[in-house]
């Protein structure tokens, strides 16, 4: 097993990945900003070092900082979370030539995978649907213009070292190409340091699906099932479940038998998520039943197109966690140890529905605008079936350094409905005073008529927001 590991990423994943490692017998070593002395995650670990200050560059992405510490404190691997250095195929090859162990796959990999143009190729020719798009990138205005017009408006421009969202624009109409495609490169490059963009088909109102994996280095590749992450706000996601409830079952095995296929065709190890996106009878129009015993599957089929794999742990992994029983993140640092999985495919059956909202101290009101302060007050929920994955405490200092979201709250039950009602209960007695987040709106989806008979897509939340906001603004209790 792994002796001692470092941590590089902080806030509640860094805490997650120290729980485990503590509940595994391994010493941590966590590393940290100017920004974030003192902070829960950094009590948790066997050492703690601050390796500069609050900007990311400066920090969670000072690759020689965290490198010295690693050396320093003779660490035999490093567990890179997410965002951050977690898919970075340089810094994973850095560990590596240091005799140091990434918790993560390989640099090649990271790197096939991480430019999506490369890796929608890649997919194709082992026979998974991928969007209708370009063949590789579009490195000018006017072949983008020649794709477009051969698969047909709308198109979406990404970027492809994209993630987070960012680098992506819709064009409906020829006369609005130049200006995206402008605008697309320019936040590509800003975002990411490269300015290539590729084009796929816009799918209108899909929903995001997507299927977990873990494969170790025995040869050993499983799934745990999927998750449905279609409520989103700037092509980022606010809302996950697991199972995802619109899927047939043929349609369901088809998505994970594809899945295990993409990472086994690139050699792949360590935990990862395939993505996908669902037209048809999975989107906007299906009609879900309410049986007793919750939603029963529609039993048409709908189609599916590969769209990315993420290389690393996904913010989402706990509803997949709750509805099977295993913790992915000590199943990583079993693999990145050499040791087999601990369990098979047999054994990772689904049980029951959990739900995530993600709580990000930002104003659903004003465009999801971040923002940063001190939480006055606070209340975590608690009790059967709810997890809270956090590091904040009473007068906790919100910074305007990282990434807005501060907890994320868990519920499991039964079926899709006890979950919805285990929600509404946590978001009943959770507050956090100070600051303002998404915590209301998530409440007004658990009673959103739409959310709860299942008729949701990656548009619901940019068509309902003002519906959904607005009992909030005419001053109703939450
Ligand atoms: P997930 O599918 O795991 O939810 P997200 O796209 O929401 O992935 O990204 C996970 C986290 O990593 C978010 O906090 C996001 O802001 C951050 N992130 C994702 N990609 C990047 C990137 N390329 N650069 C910086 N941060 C990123
Ligand atoms: P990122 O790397 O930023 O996560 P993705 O390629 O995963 O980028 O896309 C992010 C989100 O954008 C998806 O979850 C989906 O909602 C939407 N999206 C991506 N590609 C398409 C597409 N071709 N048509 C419609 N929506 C898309
Ligand atoms: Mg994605």
């Amino acid at each position: 097993m792994l002796r001692r590991v470092l941590v590089a990423n902080r806030g509640e994943i860094a805490a997650r990945i120290l729980r485990a490692c503590r509940e595994m017998n391994i010493e941590t070593v966590a590393v940290f900003s100017e920004a974030d002395r003192g902070f829960l995650f950094t009590t948790l670990a066997t050492h703690a070092v601050c390796i500069g200050g609050p900007a990311p560059r400066d920090s969670y992405l000072n690759q020689d900082a965290i490198l010295t510490v690693a050396q320093h404190y003779d660490c035999d691997a490093i567990h890179p979370g997410f965002g951050f250095l977690s898919e970075n195929a340089a810094f994973a090859q850095r560990v590596r030539d240091l005799g140091i162990i990434f918790v993560g796959p390989s640099p090649e990999v990271i790197a096939r995978l991480g430019d999506k143009s490369a890796a929608r190729e890649l997919m194709r020719a082992q026979g998974v649907s991928v969007v209708p798009g370009s063949e590789g990138c579009v490195s000018t205005v006017e072949e983008a213009r020649a794709c477009a017009e051969a698969i047909g408006y709308p198109v979406l421009l990404k970027a492809t070292a994209g993630g987070g969202g960012r680098g992506m624009r819709r064009v409906f109409e020829p006369q609005e190409l130049q200006a995206a495609f402008d605008a697309a490169q320019a936040e590509a490059f800003t975002c990411f340091g490269d300015k290539s963009l590729y084009l796929e088909k816009l799918i209108l109102n899909p929903r995001h699906v997507e299927v977990q994996i873990l494969a170790d280095s025995h040869g050993s590749i499983v799934h745990l099932g999927d998750r449905d992450c279609s409520l989103q706000r700037n092509h980022q996601k606010l809302l996950e479940e697991a199972p995802a409830p619109s899927l047939s079952d043929a349609t369901r095995k088809r998505m994970a038998a594809d899945a295990l296929r993409a990472a086994q065709a690139v050699g792949y190890e360590n935990a990862g998520t395939v993505e996908f996106v669902v037209t048809g009878s999975g989107a906007v129009g299906s009609a879900a039943r309410n049986a007793e015993d919750g939603f029963e599957q529609e039993a048409e089929d709908c189609a599916f197109y590969f769209i990315e794999m993420n290389t690393r742990i996904q913010v989402e992994h706990p509803i997949t966690e709750m509805v099977t029983g295993i913790n992915i993140v000590r199943e990583q640092l079993r693999i990145a140890a050499g040791l087999p999985l601990s369990f098979q495919q047999e054994d990772a059956a689904i049980k029951g529905h959990a739900i995530e909202c993600r709580i990000n101290a930002e104003d659903p009101r004003q465009d999801f605008r971040p923002c940063p302060g001190t939480i006055d007050y606070l209340h975590l929920p608690s009790g059967f079936g709810i997890r809270v994955d956090t590091v904040i405490h009473p007068q906790y200092q919100i910074t305007p350094y990282y990434d807005s979201m501060i907890a994320k709250i868990i519920v499991h039950g039964r079926n899709r409905n006890e979950a919805i009602c285990r929600m509404r209960r946590a978001l009943e007695e959770t507050l956090v005073a100070g600051v303002s987040t998404t915590i209301p709106l998530h409440y007004m989806l658990m009673y959103d008529p739409d959310f709860i008979s299942n008729h949701i897509d990656t548009g619901f939340i940019e068509r309902k927001l003002p519906t959904l906001l607005r009992p909030l603004s005419e001053g109703a209790m939450l």
